[in-house]
């Protein structure tokens, strides 16, 4: 059976998710109290409701516990947010994720019990500073505090060295997961493996690494 999948706020982050899931070939339920980006939906999705959610009348009659998992949206009304996420809780959805706006919302989302808090606006603004900060950072993903993978290009430093000579694990403190070199991937990539000028490198390691890595890439 079909994950049944309900989006409530159809901004710019929830309409995305509702295209996205649409185009993955999901049911999808898309809410929104505003008649225009109801409309403006309908037609893609799967069913489209006008509602306020944060009535909890509205939000029974939409049949919403009955939704495997839902997402919301809503941006800048925190309050309504909040109100919503309580009552998704409180009614019993299995899966429920939340765009936080900041870090109070952040909070107040985990108090009730939110499965999934994502924060889209910080996160696209730490990659694209990791981006911006060296060229040769092509992408980067935080694991937690701690560790995150990053993507980069090889220069000419390391270019012609073999990871064995290179030591990479001991003088950088990263595991090198994957190296794209055109149009091919070497996964789990052996000690003897040529690095060379271009290659796109996937490596995993601590922040503290990772950043050293990024700043002084050759
Ligand atoms: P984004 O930041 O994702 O681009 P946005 O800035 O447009 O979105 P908002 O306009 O704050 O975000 O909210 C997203 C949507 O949530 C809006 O279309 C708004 O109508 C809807 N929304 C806000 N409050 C409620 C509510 N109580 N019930 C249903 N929908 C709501
Ligand atoms: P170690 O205890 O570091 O694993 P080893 O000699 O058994 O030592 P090898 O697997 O033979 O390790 O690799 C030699 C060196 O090559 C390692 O010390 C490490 O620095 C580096 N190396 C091998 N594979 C990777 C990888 N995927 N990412 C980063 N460095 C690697
Ligand atoms: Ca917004």
């Amino acid at each position: 059976m079909k994950k049944q999948f309900a989006v409530i706020g159809l901004g710019r982050f929830g309409g995305s998710i509702c295209k996205s899931l649409v185009a993955e070939g999901m049911e999808v339920l898309a809410i929104d109290m505003d008649e225009e980006k109801v409309n403006e939906f309908a037609p893609d999705v799967t069913q489209a409701a006008i509602a306020d959610t944060t009535d909890e009348k509205a939000l029974k009659s939409l049949g919403i516990r009955n939704f495997d998992h839902v997402i919301v949206a809503i941006g800048d009304n925190i309050q309504a947010s909040i109100l919503t996420t309580l009552m998704l809780e409180e009614m019993g959805v299995e899966h429920i994720t939340v765009k936080a706006q900041n870090d109070y919302h952040e909070k107040v989302l985990e108090r009730i019990g939110a499965d999934e808090i994502v924060h889209p606006e910080r996160d696209i603004g730490v990659r694209i500073a990791h981006n911006v900060v060296s060229e040769n950072v092509l992408d980067h993903l935080e694991l937690s505090d701690e560790y995150s993978i990053s993507e980069l290009v090889a220069g000419s430093t390391i270019a012609g060295e073999t990871i064995y000579d290179l030591d990479f694990r001991e003088k950088y403190g990263s595991s090198i997961l994957a190296i794209k070199r055109g149009d091919d991937m070497i996964v789990s990539p052996l000690p003897d493996e040529t690095i060379q000028q271009n290659d796109v490198i996937i490596v995993l390691g601590a922040n503290q690494d990772i950043n050293r890595l990024e700043n002084h890439w050759m």
